[in-house]
């Protein structure tokens, strides 16, 4: 128990301090009446007699004084006034005289009656009262003369008026201790309370820092609402708490998470209207009686005996979720306060069920293509490993037909894009009407789709092609008429298991070859073509010598600060100059430079050229500090020299280790192989960034960016094209940018081409932007005469570029 609070005192003086004050009183008393002896005046009384009583009445003074009466009871002390007032008497008769001052000594003491009651004092007054009447009549010698009124009657009336006073007073001052007590007691009972409610709050606090964790982690949204109205049961004490969700299309809304309620069924008519007074207005609902409540009535909650509602908003950006709500059998259980409390754990919630919409749609997104809606190329890939896994097991084979439509780059430049889209999208959804539902219908991008079916022979396989081939019969319809296409069509059959990009290779070597004799025709992958197609990998030794001959060159397209428009960086993309074919984007090159081993010297040899050229323009220009972001696969990663080419590239250069961002894609962090990401640990150690290309594609879960070593992202094009125009679009990147900025990660949108787009990511707290709108890769000279024809600072200083 804290030792500071006092105990409720009793007001009236106690008795220890009346015996010990009355002891003083006697001590003084007695020592004047001593110093009167000692004065010079008239007449007779009594000088030794009156020495002694002097005497006495120091002695029980000291007596006193040494705490002898201290617990003596009351009657005692009671005993010892009256003492005094005979004591007083005496010293009076004894003095001799009237005018010997002996009768005020009556004052001194009777007063102290007070202390013991109304009555008390009366009683001691008329005692005294006796005393000094009886007093006078001894030095008068018996005689009442008239002319002595006056010397009795005022002592005695004295007597009583200060006796009076001091009732008063007392009366007074103790009706202030009183008063000064309840008070005491009253802040004491406050103060008890507000550290009740401080207790809650913080209750209240860690409750909500609990759940904000939980909705950082979670994947799964079943648990954490789940968690979350088991917490609100507990902190708020309460035994009925729901989350009811709005179902689309106004259909009833849903219990999806309960304590006290049946779970997964509809909600009571009466509640779904609490629930629209709710959504319909911005601030939580209190009820603070529902047999009062006259906004809306909610017998289905009263028949639960429930007296009391606390109800809030479930809004997320693109909407609102549904709504959260407690409740109470007490009447006024909730505060405002708690309302609002409810309100930030709603707002928390939406955020977190924000965040897993948006990574929903990133994952399919991820794994279909955003025009058809189909499958994509990494989906289909796994789609051809599982269909191995099955074949294995049946002895069955895997066929992968490849679809490229003839001349679709004339439809596309004669009629639009806008045409080319929609004839996409038909060839789409014309394929998956021919094929069986098990089997998958992909789209590689471009022009191309596969078919993937399991089969059991060549045959079967060709059987697909000419069924598919059915879907050119009909008239594909455009704004200006009516178009007819045809495809050449490639057919890879395996039956052993063999790699997915091996798969896509043959089949693409026999749609080559079905091209070549004519539009329209299949053509299954033979051993001839296996020599043809090795052939055709002569470009990996072009490619081999490409590097001796020096036909790579390094573009650079600018990153800029979204604030300042203010060039903060480049990013070094490859080019190669093939001696017949003309410049060759690296699409074409990086995968096969990938699967060869090339990669390894050819990024070398970019990292190299992009440090030299960036660190050239910055000693010719110091007052403009710029990065440089180089684009590193995984092979180069997986070596352990990596590190060590790093730092010597960076030595040669004379750039600072944080001037180099490496850009890497999340399928690097994500495998199992731990090396890369050591490797990774050690370059950000020494300085270097690390950021994560084309964020959103190839994507698990935003909750996972925490647990990589990273400085930054960057937002794939797929998602930053739909900023400001989709809702979809926009609510992914506002999640993308809201968690990495919680991580503390520099986020850098990629492929922004227009400036509605670079306002609203400007607006979303994006760090930089990267894009057409700004500039595309152009040559080193190209950026440099950039840099020095002026400081940039607008978007229009950098339309010439
Ligand atoms: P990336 O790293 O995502 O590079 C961005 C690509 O988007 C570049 O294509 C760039 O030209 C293009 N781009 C930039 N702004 C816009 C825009 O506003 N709209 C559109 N539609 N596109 C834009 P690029 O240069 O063809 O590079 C393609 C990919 O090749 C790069 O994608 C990167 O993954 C890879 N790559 C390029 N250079 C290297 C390299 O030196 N090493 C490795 N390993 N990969 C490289
Ligand atoms: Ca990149
Ligand atoms: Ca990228």
């Amino acid at each position: 128990m804290g030792g500071k609070t006092s105990a409720p005192r009793d007001p009236t003086p106690n008795r220890r301090h009346i015996a010990r004050s009355l002891g003083l009183l006697f001590a003084i008393e007695g020592t004047l009446g001593e110093v009167w002896l000692l004065l010079p005046h008239k007449g007779g009384g009594h000088p030794l007699p009156l020495l002694l009583v002097c005497a006495l009445a120091q002695a029980v003074g000291v007596w006193l004084r040494r705490g002898a009466l201290d617990r003596a009871p009351v009657w005692v002390l009671k005993l010892v006034v009256a003492v005094g007032t005979v004591l007083a008497a005496a010293g009076f008769v004894l003095s001799g005289s009237t005018t010997s001052g002996f009768a005020f000594f009556f004052l001194w003491v009777t007063p102290y009656a007070v202390y013991f009651g109304l009555r008390q004092a009366a009683l001691q007054t008329a005692f005294a009262a006796l005393n000094l009447l009886g007093a006078l009549l001894l030095l008068d010698h018996g005689h009442m003369v008239t002319a002595d009124v006056g010397q009795w009657l005022l002592p005695g009336a004295a007597i009583v008026v200060v006796s009076s006073i001091v009732y008063q007073l007392t009366r007074e001052l103790g009706r202030a201790d009183r008063e000064r007590l309840s008070s005491e007691r009253d802040r004491a009972e406050a103060e008890a309370r507000r550290a009740a409610s401080e207790r809650e709050r913080a209750r209240r606090e860690a409750a909500m820092a609990r759940l904000g964790r939980l909705a950082l982690r979670a994947s799964d949204r079943a648990l954490l609402l789940e968690e979350t109205v088991r917490v609100l049961t507990e902190t708020l004490r309460v035994r009925h708490c729901s989350i009811l969700e709005l179902r689309p299309d106004d259909a009833p809304m849903h219990v999806i998470a309960a304590v006290g309620f049946e779970r997964d069924t509809e909600a009571p008519a009466d509640e779904q209207r609490l629930a629209g007074y709710v959504l319909a207005g911005d601030e939580p609902v209190i009820v603070w009686e529902w047999a009062s409540e006259r906004r809306f009535t909610a017998p289905s909650l009263r028949a639960r005996e429930i007296r009391a509602t606390a109800a809030a908003a479930i809004r997320g950006r693109s909407g609102a979720f549904g709504l959260i709500a407690v409740h109470s059998s007490d009447v006024g259980a909730f505060s405002g306060e708690e309302g609002q409390w409810l309100q930030s754990i709603a707002d928390l919630l939406a955020s977190a069920l924000d965040r897993e919409r948006s990574e929903a749609v990133m994952r399919h997104q991820s794994l279909h293509d955003a025009l058809t809606g189909l499958p994509n190329r990494a989906l289909l890939f796994d789609r051809i490993e599982h269909a191995f896994g099955r074949a294995q097991r049946f002895e069955s084979a895997v066929a992968v037909l490849l679809l490229d439509v003839d001349g679709f780059k004339t439809v596309n430049d004669s009629l639009g894009h806008q045409a080319g889209d929609e004839l996409l999208i038909e060839v789409g959804s014309r394929l998956q009407e021919v094929v069986r539902s098990s089997d998958t219908v992909a789209r590689l991008g471009g022009d191309e789709f596969v078919v993937l079916a399991e089969v059991e022979s060549d045959e079967e396989a060709f059987e697909i092609a000419e069924r598919t081939a059915t879907i050119w019969e009909q008239p594909f319809s455009a704004a200006s008429g009516e178009v007819f296409c045809s495809a050449s069509v490639g057919i890879a059959v395996g039956r052993k298991s063999q790699a997915p990009a091996k798969m896509l290779r043959e089949a693409d070597a026999a749609m080559y070859r079905a091209k070549e004799r004519g539009r329209g025709r299949s053509e299954i992958f033979d051993e001839e073509m296996r020599k043809d197609a090795f052939e055709r990998l002569r470009t990996e030794s072009d490619l081999r010598r490409a590097l001796e001959r020096g036909e790579f060159h390094v573009l650079y397209q600018p990153i800029f600060d979204v604030e300042s428009l203010r060039p903060i960086g480049v990013e070094a993309l490859v080019r190669w100059q093939h001696p017949s074919r003309g410049i060759v984007g690296p699409v074409e090159f990086i995968p096969l430079a990938e699967e060869t081993g090339l990669i390894v010297p050819l990024g070398r040899w970019v990292l190299e050229q992009a440090l030299a050229e960036v660190a050239g323009w910055g000693r010719r220009f110091p007052d403009i500090p710029l990065r440089v972001a180089v684009n590193v696969s995984a092979q180069q990663l997986a070596r352990p020299e990596f590190l060590h080419e790093v730092r010597q590239a960076l030595a040669r250069s004379d750039l600072t280790p944080d001037q180099l961002g490496l850009e890497i894609t999340e399928s690097v962090l994500i495998k199992e192989s731990s090396s890369p990401r050591s490797t990774l640990e050690a370059l950000r150690d020494i300085g270097v960034k690390v950021l994560i290309d084309d964020f959103g594609t190839g994507y698990s879960s935003l909750a996972r960016l925490k647990s990589f070593p990273l400085d930054g992202i960057k937002i794939d094009r797929c998602f930053v094209d739909g900023v400001g125009v989709e809702d979809e679009d926009t609510a992914i990147v506002a999640a993308i940018v809201e968690i990495a900025r919680s991580l503390h990660l520099q986020v850098i949108a990629e492929g922004v081409e227009g400036e509605a787009q670079l306002e609203r990511l400007a607006a979303l707290g994006c760090h930089g932007a990267q894009g057409y709108l700004f500039s595309g890769p152009v040559r080193g000279d190209a950026f440099a005469a950039f840099l020095a024809s002026e400081k940039p600072r607008t978007t229009a200083a950098l339309a010439g570029l």
